[in-house]
């Protein structure tokens, strides 16, 4: 196999960055390549002062440079070049991304580098068109509703996407006027630290983008309860949403965005057309080794069609080959950790234990590197775990219906509400069904995100609170004030 680029050329920054600078710290958490198993590097994990010293950076930057109360086209100006400066640093910042996560570099430099870019241009644009409005009252007032920046974010990002989730933050944030304190998951820091130098040598004030590295339990919860922290946006697990809500009820009230978990329905009808139904729900759980939090993990199908459309997928899923993320050709990832692999396993085979059928899959890939097969799981009774719990890996679940009401009961999660799937060809069930599910998100004859960054995304029930991309995340960086004037 040979690789896009030299690992040993690229160089791994340990050190936090704040205030448009490398701090070093005492390094403690190895960072490991999950398509190898080596130790790439220690990074190290920021304590209280560190992130209070982050904060502070982020508040003085906010003051010297005036970004909040700027005109918002100079705000506009610096966040397009530093989209074209990403743009420009696609290789470097692959590279980055592809050394330590599940991203193959290929995907990554053509496709989330892209991306990121393009949603930073479009949150750009918010900050001179999104604004207050003139309140309808009684001629003997004047009132208004404006909105203005909250001051310091704290960011918090999970490494299945390191480098989209720090622009769907960071992009939001800084147009609407606001600095940031970002910790990315202690497992795929590179990128986010290169997103941040290339944000102070496009123009951003430095100190208005700070990236301190650590772990969930000493780092996060000292950015989360931060009392110069005005807003908390995360995206992560269910687990560690539901903790920051804690630290945060107990530190002092503030708002927040979390962007949680989910265990994502996949129906099927018997009029769908099934090649294609296929093909997505295999691309749906396939994708970055599954480990998406839109994953379409249960698949629901029409009885009529459930053995067609199971010998498709069996043959998809056969069909994946792992690779190395930095192979010149994107192959099927990595699970980014042995932990995270076992975890993967031990639901699959408690599965099976309890009844239920492999169609395929179900052990992980002979090969160096912590690679699991896609996996397809039939027959599991209600309360199987592995219809219940998140999985967060290559695994997907299959159950049949007979009547639309039936597949409706087995989409509706008790807890989780992120992402639906339908495919039918029927318009009338199309509108029907997706005002029934119970999810944020709805995709009918497709399984995945478009580029029109103009949809919010978010889940329903505990799969989150308020929304990433779309307008509604650049509203959700500035906060409401009315404002009535007795004439
Ligand atoms: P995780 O919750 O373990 O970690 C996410 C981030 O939170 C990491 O940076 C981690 O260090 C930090 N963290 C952990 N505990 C914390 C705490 N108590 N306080 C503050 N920070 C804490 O999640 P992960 O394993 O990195 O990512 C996978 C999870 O993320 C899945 O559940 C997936 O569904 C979810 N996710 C959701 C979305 C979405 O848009 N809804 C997108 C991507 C991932």
């Amino acid at each position: 196999m040979s690789l896009a680029f030299d690992p040993a050329r690229i160089t791994l920054c340990d050190t936090h960055f704040i205030a448009g600078v490398p701090v070093a710290d005492r390094p403690e958490i190895a960072v490991v390549s999950p398509s190898t198993g080596a130790v790439l590097g220690r990074i190290p994990r920021a304590d209280a002062a560190m992130a209070d010293r982050a904060v502070e950076a982020a508040r003085s930057a906010l003051v010297c440079s005036n970004w909040g109360g700027c005109a918002p086209r100079d705000r506009l100006r610096a966040l397009h070049r530093w989209a074209d400066l990403i743009e420009a640093e696609a290789d470097t910042l692959a590279a980055l991304e592809a050394i330590c996560s599940a991203r193959p570099f290929v995907q990554a430099r053509a496709g989330d580098v892209r991306i990121t870019a393009d949603q930073i241009r479009f949150f750009a644009e918010c900050a001179d068109k999104e604004g207050g409005t003139l309140a309808p009252v009684a001629d003997s007032s004047f009132g208004y509703i404006s909105d203005e920046p909250y001051g310091v974010i704290g960011a918090i990002t999970p490494w299945n996407f390191p480098i989209s989730m720090a622009g769907w933050k960071l992009g939001p944030a800084l147009a609407a006027g606001n600095a940031v304190v970002l910790k990315p998951s202690e497992m795929t820091p590179y990128s986010t630290l290169y997103l941040a130098e290339l944000s102070v040598r496009a123009g951003i004030p430095a100190g208005l983008v700070n990236v301190v590295l650590g772990d969930g339990p000493v780092t996060g919860t000292a950015i989360t309860g931060h009392p110069d922290i005005a807003k908390v946006s995360f995206t992560g697990s269910t687990r560690a949403g539901a903790a920051i809500m804690e630290n945060i009820a107990r530190t002092g009230i503030k708002p927040m965005t979390l962007e949680l978990g989910g265990k994502s329905p996949v129906l099927v009808f018997a009029d769908a057309d099934l090649d294609l139904a296929a093909e997505c729900i295999d691309r749906g759980i396939t994708a970055n080794a599954g480990q998406v939090c839109v994953a379409g993990s249960r698949l629901i199908v029409a009885r009529e069609v459930a053995d067609a459309l199971a010998a498709k997928l069996v043959a998809r899923f056969a069909a994946h080959r792992p690779a190395d993320t930095l192979a010149t050709e994107a192959g099927f990832s990595p699970i980014i950790s042995e932990a995270q692999l076992s975890r993967i396993d031990g639901i699959v085979q408690a599965a099976t234990a309890r009844g239920a059928e492999l169609l395929c899959g179900g052990q992980r890939f002979d090969r160096a590197g912590s690679f699991y097969q896609p996996t397809l799981i039939a027959g599991a009774a209600a309360d199987n775990p592995a219809l219940r719990e998140e999985i967060f890996g290559p695994v997907a679940t299959f159950q049949t219906f007979d009547t639309e009401d039936e597949a409706m009961d087995l989409a509706r999660h008790p807890t989780y509400g992120l992402c639906s799937g339908l495919f039918t060809r029927d318009l009338s069930r199309a509108l029907r069904l997706s005002r029934r599910l119970e999810a944020g998100t709805v995709w009918v004859n497709r399984y995945g995100r478009s580029q029109d960054h103009i949809l919010p995304t978010g889940g329903w029930k505990a799969s989150g609170l308020g929304k990433d991309l779309g307008r509604d995340a650049y509203l959700a960086n500035r906060r409401r004030k009315s404002v009535l004037i007795d004439l």
